[in-house]
């Protein structure tokens, strides 16, 4: 039987707290129920905000609670070329165009809000003319590319995926992906030839994951994953969604609410084994 894989894949923008804890301690001990190998993944696509010293205290912070994982580690950064290649195949099947809109433009046209409460971008660059998109390519107008969701699960049909949960040792769930409530995601930004969704979704298949262990906060994304995955003719892993931690004020935990970081905690005096304790999983 194939081995089973999984993936911690954090973003280097801070230092790993509990909520992270709880991410990558769900992921090992999925690993462990599976007999899998869970890996680790760098996703630092935003090259303004990930800094390296963060991914140095991601790695000390998984070996201090005592996780490992086999080398080498993914870094996204190192794989952008990858990411064009997968962008140009969508492009060759008329999936991706150009869109100039700004934020400003997209918040005043937008037609309701996606599954994230962000503006639901109602398709404006979706009608240009080739010769529009030409002449303002060539003008070096600010640019990102969308996928036509639309045209995209008219090609694919309808897409279901399986979901583990509430708990690792529920049966497998199936479920149906609802891309069209996301509207036409970007999936190439303006400062990256790449975005989340895709990357996530061509490293997922580069790396073999068969279990993506993820929070609920991620869970509405997976449509467009599964999309992409079916798109791009690769295979759809499994999912499991983990509860989130919430602070005080019911809010997920995140550094920029000022939520304590495992190195803070660990300053304090924390063992790994209050951090378990903390968050709820035990080995
Ligand atoms: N990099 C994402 C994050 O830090 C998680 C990746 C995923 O599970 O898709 O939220």
């Amino acid at each position: 039987m194939a081995k089973n894989v999984l993936r911690f894949a954090p973003s280097p923008n801070g230092f790993l707290h509990l909520g992270h804890a709880l991410s990558a301690l769900v992921t090992w001990k999925a690993a462990e129920l599976l007999d899998g190998t869970a890996y680790l993944r760098i996703e630092d696509i935003d090259v303004q905000r990930c800094k390296p010293e963060f991914t140095q205290a991601i790695i000390e912070d998984l070996h201090w609670l005592g996780l490992d994982w086999p080398e080498p580690v993914l870094v996204q950064s190192e794989r952008f070329d990858i990411y064009a290649d997968a962008a140009n195949r969508l492009r060759n099947m008329d999936l991706l165009y150009p869109c100039f809109c700004s934020r400003a433009d997209i918040a005043a046209a937008a037609d309701g809000s996606d599954p994230d409460g962000a503006p639901l971008y109602p398709g404006t660059c979706r009608h240009l003319s080739n010769a529009e998109r030409i002449e303002r390519l060539e003008r070096g107008d600010p640019v990102q590319f969308r996928l036509d969701t639309e045209a995209a699960t008219e090609r694919t049909g309808m897409l279901t995926y399986s979901v583990i949960g509430p708990t690792l040792n529920d049966r497998p769930q199936i479920r149906y992906a609802r891309p069209q409530r996301w509207g036409d995601v970007v999936l190439q930004r303006k400062d990256t030839p790449t975005s989340y969704h895709l990357s996530v979704v061509v490293d997922d298949a580069a790396q073999g994951v068969t279990h993506v262990t993820r929070g609920r906060d991620l869970e509405a994304a997976t449509d467009i994953h599964v999309l992409l995955q079916m798109l791009l003719g690769v295979s759809t892993p499994i999912y499991h969604f983990h509860r989130l931690l919430l602070g005080d004020d019911g809010e997920k935990l995140a550094k920029s609410k000022g939520s304590p970081s495992l190195r803070d905690l660990r300053a304090e005096g924390w063992t790994p084994e209050d951090v378990r304790r903390a968050v709820g999983v035990f080995p």
